[in-house]
């Protein structure tokens, strides 16, 4: 090993320590019950959903494997053009933006759009991806307490006059804590002082409103939030990410954000199933139901039961355990017992509240809850 890979092994070495070291695994098998993917509405493994896209598309030479260049290039399939007109009719508004993934649009929106006399006021408890986007920005950012909207006045209050635009930017539903956003609320604020308001739907699109189109479908205020952000790699079962925004943003972007120019485009095949997604979206009704449904049964249980804490209200359940080492304890048992649920570990979570968490997906049924509710009882009653 040369200098520079035992600097690298020791760092490392030093993750391994702190039970925080990550590697690439295998994905589950079938024989493992998967509460750790994004597939919400489990639509991911349906072979009559695939089987009804390649019927639709015979000729499927025409929905090439890559884009081959830029969207700004010859990469702007016809596919494309349909998706946005289809995403911008569906959700109301001017305009919808294809991204390759929410981490691209997450990191390359906001450091388009502002200016350095401008600042971003963002949740702390957003996703690393919007944080990477605020670096990249060229003006500051500062952040609110978790959901906490008195302090996020404060700071409106403070900056309101000395800069020129303020983004306010959250989640709707929080991964790492499972809670939903008052959007009412924040737009009660987005009155009073008149900021952009910036939405990342990444774990609402599918599951919430009637539509499928996420919280802000639900509030109602698809028009009142100025930039909708989410992706299609998880309820959808597909991969890419979108903005839904006025015309002028999207022309802005086109012209701006580094994110969008200076990469290859979705593979137009990938871009076609997400179209056929989107279409039946509002038909997944019944999958939506059912999802609440178990989140609210399996909610129900741990609080009858569980000396741990069970934050939220989604279909995304964590149950937080303390340390790294309590969280991998937890996840190794669950899986001796069939259950495939990883542990979620500070620093992705702060210090202490390193926890499992349960993805939830509609096409799970009851009894599978039953078998994580019977686990979760005989792992609490062995730390007796
Ligand atoms: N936003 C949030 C809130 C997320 O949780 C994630 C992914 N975990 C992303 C954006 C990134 O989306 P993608 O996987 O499409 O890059």
């Amino acid at each position: 090993m040369n200098t520079f890979e035992q600097a690298l092994q020791q760092e490392l070495s030093q993750l391994k320590e702190g039970k925080n070291h990550r590697f690439l695994k295998s994905p589950p098998g079938k024989e493992l019950l998967d509460v750790s993917s994004n597939d919400y509405l489990g639509l991911r493994d349906l072979p009559h959903l695939q089987k009804e896209f390649f019927e639709k598309h015979p000729d499927i030479s025409l929905f090439p494997f890559s884009a081959s260049s830029s969207r700004l290039l010859t990469g702007n399939h016809k596919e494309y053009l349909k998706t946005e007109e289809l995403l911008a009719t569906l959700f109301q508004r001017e305009a919808a933006l294809i991204l390759n993934s929410g981490y691209h649009a997450n990191t390359g929106i906001l450091s388009a759009l502002c200016h350095k006399d401008d600042l971003i006021i963002a949740d702390k408890m957003v996703h690393a991806s919007l944080i990477d986007g605020f670096r990249l920005a060229s003006c500051d950012f500062v952040r609110f307490k978790h959901q906490d909207f008195k302090h996020l006045e404060n700071l409106l209050q403070r900056h309101a006059s000395t800069h020129k635009c303020i983004y306010v930017v959250t989640e709707s539903i929080f991964s790492m804590d499972g809670d939903t956003t008052d959007l009412q609320a924040l737009l009660a604020l987005k009155k009073k002082y008149g900021f952009i308001l910036y939405l990342d739907e990444a774990h609402a699109i599918g599951v919430r409103g009637d539509k499928g189109l996420g919280c802000a479908e639900e509030a109602q205020c698809l028009q009142a939030v100025d930039l909708i952000v989410g992706t299609f790699g998880k309820a959808l079962a597909s991969q890419g990410a979108y903005l839904i925004c006025n015309q002028i943003v999207k022309d802005f972007l086109v012209n701006k954000m580094r994110s969008l120019i200076f990469t290859t485009g979705l593979p137009p095949v990938n871009v076609a199933w997400t179209y056929f997604i989107l279409k039946q979206l509002s038909d997944f009704q019944n999958r939506r139901n059912h999802l609440q449904q178990i989140t609210q049964n399996l909610r129900n249980e741990l609080t009858k039961f569980s000396n741990f804490a069970v934050p939220g209200d989604s279909h995304i359940v964590p149950v937080v355990v303390g340390s790294n080492e309590q969280a991998e304890n937890l996840s190794g048992y669950l899986q001796s017992k069939g259950i495939y649920a990883l542990p979620i570990r500070h620093p992705t979570v702060p210090k202490g509240t390193a926890r499992v968490r349960f993805t939830l997906h509609a096409g799970m049924e009851e009894s599978q809850i039953n078998l994580l509710i019977e686990a979760l009882k005989a792992y609490e009653a062995g730390l007796e």
